[in-house]
């Protein structure tokens, strides 16, 4: 064994090191699969990943260095991915209930605390009743199908997030696609599916590009008036608008139209993953039974369980989190107006600061890290052309003084790069 093994090494192949296919046809996909990464390349639209060598938070230290680095382009609005009380009932979760459950939830991947789960998700929004799945990517694929037939029609705004989007590829229903919030435009849409046994209009709550929110009040009106259901994705909502941090429907008062809400566990409500369904009961029932996601898909481990449920407990006990969180979203959006920035969106902490040219947020972003700060660019396709941006998250978590030494980076950098 051991001479094999140390031919490979000789010839540079041991174990653990990789091996090439070989191969016409392995040769033929290796060339396309780079020449299609070069095309990416050379569109400019490569997205490469920043390391991160410590927890998520305000604060965070790249790996290879740049220790003290500002974060504001995490979803973690409310700072619970490692808040103390959050990692320690995932630690408890962990040594009661073990790693996972190496089933789905209908074989042997249901335990006490999933069940817990689903009915404080569902008290937390006031609905009947809430199934989990491992993400919201995969509770938006998993319901359209499972509810719409060939009969039925759905809504959807252009700009919705792409999970719901596949999600309704994948379903057999009549589609209609409205302009992004347009009413008139949702209307005329809404007259057409008259025809159809059903219709569903599907937006996300909030818009994770722009920071604006979904017009619910007029698309509850005209749901009522055209007799159709509203379905929200509430995942940069969940856990933060509204008086009570419920979402987008009680921001808006409309908690008792919207029918059916999927979110994600993986931003506000501890980051670590999940996402959910919560509505009616023999909606969850039927998901249970015919959401392909949920059906395939192993149980969502206990610590992940253990997460989401403190960060519940903890919305659920005060609304301070969010209050603290709000004035911050409050003061950076002030402050970047008044040095003569635009920023898109309003009250929500997903900051678009607007500055049209691809390549000046690009430029301006790199330079932002250089002065500690870590923001992101985004240009066409993510957005539309002229249209780039870099977006600033802002968290509960950070401190008045991080909201300031962004402020005044932005300032400067602006001004080097002639955007204000
Ligand atoms: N819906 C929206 C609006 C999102 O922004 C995201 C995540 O980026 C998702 C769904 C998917 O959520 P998850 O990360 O839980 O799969």
């Amino acid at each position: 064994m051991w001479r094999i093994a140390a031919v490979r090494a000789l010839r540079g192949g041991g174990a653990g090191a990789p091996r090439a296919a070989s191969g016409a046809a392995a040769a033929q996909l290796r060339r396309r699969l780079e020449s299609e990464l070069e095309d990416i390349r050379g569109a400019g639209t490569w997205k490469s990943e920043r390391v991160i060598a410590s927890r998520q938070g305000p604060h965070l230290r790249l790996a290879g260095g740049g220790a003290g680095i500002i974060n504001f382009c995490a979803n973690n609005y409310l700072g619970l991915s490692s808040h103390p009380e959050v990692i320690r009932a995932a630690v408890e979760a962990l040594e009661k209930f073990g790693a996972g459950l190496s089933s789905v939830r209908f074989i042997c991947g249901t335990q006490s605390i999933h069940k817990d789960l689903e009915e404080k998700i569902a008290r937390f929004h006031q609905r009947e009743d809430a199934i989990l799945y491992a993400s919201c990517f995969d509770a938006n694929a998993g319901i359209f199908e499972a509810l719409l037939t060939p009969e039925d029609a759905v809504l959807s705004d252009e700009l919705n997030h792409a999970s719901i989007i596949d999600g309704i590829r994948l379903c057999k229903a009549n589609k209609y696609r409205y302009k992004h919030m347009d009413m008139q435009d949702l209307e005329v849409k809404l007259k057409e599916a008259q025809k159809h046994r059903l219709r569903l209009v599907a937006t996300d709550g909030a818009f994770s590009m722009d920071g604006d929110i979904a017009p619910l009040r007029e698309i509850c009106q005209l749901a009522q008036k055209y007799d159709a259901l509203v379905f929200i994705d509430e995942c940069h909502a969940t856990g933060f608008l509204g008086p009570s941090g419920r979402g987008t429907d009680e921001l808006l008062g409309v908690m008792d139209k919207v029918t059916i809400i999927n979110s994600t566990l993986g931003k506000a409500l501890g980051g670590a993953a999940g996402g959910y369904t919560t509505g009616p009961k023999p909606l969850i029932d039927l998901l249970r039974q015919r959401s392909r996601p949920y059906l395939f898909s192993n149980s969502l481990p206990p610590a992940v369980v253990g997460c989401a449920s403190k960060a519940l407990d903890l919305l659920m006990e005060s609304n301070a989190i969010a209050q603290s969180m709000a004035a911050k979203t409050q003061r950076f959006r002030s402050k970047m107006a008044a040095a003569g920035f635009t920023i898109s969106g309003k009250d929500h902490p997903i900051c678009p600061v607007m500055l049209g040219d691809a390549r000046l947020a690009s430029v301006m972003a790199e330079d932002m890290l250089n002065r500690g700060i870590y923001v992101i660019g985004f240009s066409y396709p993510v957005v539309p052309k002229g249209k780039a941006r870099i977006r600033v998250q802002i968290s509960a978590v950070h401190s008045d003084e991080d909201i300031d030494r962004c402020v005044e980076a932005f300032t400067e950098v602006g001004r080097k790069h002639g955007a204000l």
